[in-house]
């Protein structure tokens, strides 16, 4: 069988490797340059070696199924061990320890988290800079042999027997409001509607000649804006040992502001830029380079009760995984596709 999946990040790439283990082919339609979704790395423009991973920002487990995943990642050298402790700020005062945190494994790449898509790409035909605008189900009046057709924002068209949507919930429901044979979604569209994201933005910030903080991550109260500092360096041996890499998460109702204000992205930077200077020091105001990213869609605020949703029938399949399936998280995202590839292995076993 010839499944198309659309969306390159951690639930697609998952379900994609397990069906094309069990001998499908699979071509994986990404929009974006590079591999991964969410979980992402950009380098610095000015510094070589300096990444910013300015999505996930790691990795973690409570469910057996990512433990294991995480152990492969390991074990392969791609990922390793990170902090298991992050520091506090209060809004007054910096503490070595969150006072309501636990103690947890948490993992981050050597060479930044979007590693972690490169290697689940190894299994399965990515095609970047490939966005779907829809799908149409070719019915019985087709003539060729693929059930599906996906309509490709370059005005080709790609023929497939089976689709996966491992897209946000917001633009999988962009996606079947194109698609041209509606029936079979009505029942699912409200819910996919359903399905809330709060915005973030991510400041990414390089200090030359700085002394590199003790903390590995700051988890910031009691702030109006931030409420995240990660610490590049401490993730990896290669960043440039003489510049300090910070990543900055912002709270939702303050990117949520700006996005309907419509603020430049200079003034958001700004902002940001005060508040870290406020939390870490003068020495903080001072970043010799900055890049900014706004998440319109970073995390669920609700969720299906289900692994996966599968709709069509035997001759027309098609399914939605990701992290809006039974949780809200990276973790959750993996599942959804772990389990659906293993569904649809067995379903359209040989
Ligand atoms: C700033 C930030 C911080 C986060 N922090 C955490 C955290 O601490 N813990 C945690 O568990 N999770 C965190 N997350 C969330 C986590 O990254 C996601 O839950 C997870 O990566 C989602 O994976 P996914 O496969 O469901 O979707 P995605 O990673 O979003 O993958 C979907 C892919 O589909 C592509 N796509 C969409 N539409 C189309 C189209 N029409 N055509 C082609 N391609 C398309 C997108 O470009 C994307 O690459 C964070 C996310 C962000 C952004």
């Amino acid at each position: 069988m010839l499944i198309g999946i659309i969306g390159a990040g951690i639930s697609g790439l998952t379900a994609g490797r397990i069906l094309a283990k069990a001998g499908h082919e699979v071509i994986v339609f990404e929009k974006s340059r590079g591999f991964g979704g969410r979980i992402c790395t950009r380098h610095s423009n000015k510094y070589e070696g300096v990444r910013f991973d300015h999505g996930a920002p790691y990795i973690s487990g409570d469910d057996p199924l990512f433990k294991a995943f995480i152990t492969e990642l390991t074990d392969k050298g791609i990922a390793k061990k990170w902090t298991d402790t992050f520091h506090f700020h209060d809004g007054e005062q910096l503490y070595d320890k969150h006072p309501n945190m636990d103690k947890k494994d948490r993992y981050v790449c050597e060479e930044g988290m979007n590693s972690i898509g490169k290697y689940l790409s190894r299994w399965v035909d990515v095609r970047l800079n490939t966005r779907v605008i829809g799908f149409t189900y070719q019915g019985d009046r087709r003539t060729t042999k693929r059930a599906w057709m996906l309509n490709l924002e370059s005005f080709d068209t790609f023929e497939v027997d089976a689709i996966v949507v491992a897209a946000p919930a917001v633009q999988t429901y962009g996606l079947i409001e194109n698609s041209i044979d509606e029936t079979m979604f009505k029942t699912i569209i409200k819910d996919i509607d359903s399905v809330l994201y709060s915005p973030k933005h991510a400041l990414m910030l390089t200090y030359e000649g700085a002394d590199i903080p003790d903390f590995s991550a700051l988890v910031v109260a009691n702030n109006p804006v931030v409420n995240w500092i990660c610490n590049e360096n401490s993730k990896r041996e290669n960043n440039s040992p003489n510049t300090l890499a910070l990543t900055v998460h912002t709270h939702a109702a303050f990117s949520k502001k700006h996005v309907f204000d419509g603020s430049v992205p200079e003034i958001v930077e700004l902002e940001i830029a005060q508040q870290v200077r406020k939390i870490l020091g003068d020495w903080a105001g001072r970043y010799d380079e900055s890049q900014l990213r706004l998440w319109r869609y970073p995390q669920p605020g609700n969720y299906f009760e289900k692994d996966f949703v599968e709709l069509g029938e035997d001759l027309k399949p098609i399914a939605l995984v990701g992290d809006y399936m039974r949780g809200k998280t990276l973790e959750h995202a993996y599942i959804s596709g772990y389990k659906l590839g293993h569904h649809w292995a067995k379903r359209f076993s040989k």
